[in-house]
């Protein structure tokens, strides 16, 4: 049959997708895949699992819409009240959008809204980060810096990435990860006193560097640097925790393992966990009491926001991993992942780095190892790894031309976070056999 669906690769024959169960997927012709990167590390607790899908049902059997500029709902009351419960202090409040990209996108204009009300309508810059990705709209894409998603549409997008993030692998000779730290932080204090300011409403960056980085984490100081600096000079703060939030990292935030409170946090991804499309922005009591305060309205918002069916599914998700504990296993299995990790990193010299946090972990592909020269990125050498996991039935998610035809040739390994010892060992076992024939072609 003639296909009429726009696929990510045009021509490429894709698997059909039949049916998912825990950590595995099946496709149309019975091939299993384990999961090992929860989709686009989205699917946070797994597929298939009886209890989402029940109290799926019993909110579509009572409303699945109600209009949020007509009504408020039980679930969407309960959702952001959970989400308070779980949030890092002060951020008590909750708006809901649909991905990832307008929960950045929104984060952004309710900064520059904050600052407007407060008397400061010229604060309207964003900082970002050079090594980051926020999102594919107009808005999210204007602050990611990651270069082959944007570099088509730089003449409409705004100039917001201005900073580097930190890359200890890449770190300067001789610096010690301490100096690296507040070094690659104050970049951000330099760009404020060239900008201005009072020019800037909010600097945005992810904890840990996703898609743009492949599970980049920062050194311990950068992020108490950077909080200390948005204090100074009168800025926002926003986390993107769109990946990392709600558990992934072994925290319930990713800010938490530096004790940093960002003024607002953009979550997605994991939140409905592949049940269903739902984003939000986590805000300030301090952002949203002025706003109340002063217009009472935010700026902002789509049809589905806050709808009850989505609502009611992000809130069984966070309630499955309480009753689970997911967060913590995500700890106690992400340090076994990376340490089965670190052995192929030494099994194989094509892997210069493995890296991570919880369950958000990472292989950096190189050619030359003691020197850490990179491939060229048109050998495609993570998209090869990409490869050969797939046809072995592995799934992990690539993390290559976020830089600009230099490294971060990388891939993720990000399973659900219900996944077991044993099928990590299962998962590294592909994986091992994947990168073993891609170790072989560049001998
Ligand atoms: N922010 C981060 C850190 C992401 O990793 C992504 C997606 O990969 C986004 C934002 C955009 O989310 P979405 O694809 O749901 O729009």
């Amino acid at each position: 049959m003639r296909s009429h669906l726009i696929k990510p690769e045009l021509g490429k024959a894709y698997p059909l997708i039949d049916y998912g169960k825990g950590i595995y997927l099946y496709d149309a012709t019975g091939k299993r895949y384990v999961d090992g990167c929860s989709g686009a590390v989205s699917a946070n607790i797994g597929h298939g699992i009886t209890e989402i899908i029940e109290k799926m049902a019993e909110q579509a059997n009572r409303v699945s819409f109600a209009y949020r500029a007509q009504f408020t709902s039980e679930p969407a009351e309960a959702l952001a009240a959970k989400l308070a419960e779980w949030a890092p202090d002060r951020l008590n409040w909750s708006f809901f959008v649909n991905s990832g990209s307008e929960a950045t996108e929104t984060a952004q204009k309710m900064a520059i809204q904050y600052w407007q009300e407060k008397g400061f309508a010229r604060k309207t810059r964003i900082i970002s980060r050079w090594m980051s990705y926020h999102g594919i709209t107009q808005g999210a894409l204007s602050m990611s810096g990651h270069v082959l998603r944007r570099k088509r549409f730089v003449p409409i997008l705004n100039d917001y990435p201005a900073v580097s993030a930190p890359y200890p692998y890449r770190r300067p000779a001789g610096m010690s990860l301490e100096e690296y730290a507040v070094s690659c932080a104050n970049e951000l204090e330099q760009a404020l006193l060239r900008i201005g300011p009072e020019h800037v409403a909010a600097f945005i960056a992810e904890p840990v560097i996703g898609a743009a980085g492949g599970a980049v984490v920062p050194p311990d100081g950068y992020f108490q640097r950077i909080r200390e600096i948005c204090d100074q000079y009168d800025i926002l703060l926003i986390a993107d925790e769109v990946m990392t939030g709600l558990g992934r990292t072994g925290k319930k935030f990713a800010v938490e393992h530096w004790g940093i409170h960002p003024d607002l946090i953009a979550l997605g991804k994991g939140m409905g966990a592949g049940y269903t499309p739902i984003a939000a922005v986590l805000a300030s009591d301090d952002i949203v009491g002025t706003i109340a305060a002063g217009s009472g309205v935010i700026m902002g918002g789509h049809t589905y926001s806050a709808n009850p069916q989505s609502t009611a599914t992000a809130l069984a998700v966070l309630q499955y991993m309480e009753q689970h504990d997911l967060v913590s296993q995500a700890a106690a299995n992400g340090r076994y992942l990376l340490e089965r990790l670190q052995q192929l990193a030494a099994k194989y010299p094509l892997i210069g780095e493995a890296r991570g946090l919880g369950l958000l972990t990472g292989l950096e592909f190189v050619k030359n190892r003691p020197t850490k020269e990179p491939f060229a990125l048109s050998l495609g050498i993570g998209q090869r790894v990409l490869e050969a996991a797939f046809r072995r039935g592995l799934l992990i998610y690539p993390a290559f031309g976020g830089l600009d035809g230099m490294a971060g040739d990388a891939v993720i390994v990000a399973p659900p976070l219900i996944i077991t010892p044993e099928q990590i060992d299962e998962m590294i076992g592909l994986l091992d056999a994947a990168i073993a024939e891609v170790q072989e072609q560049v001998n």
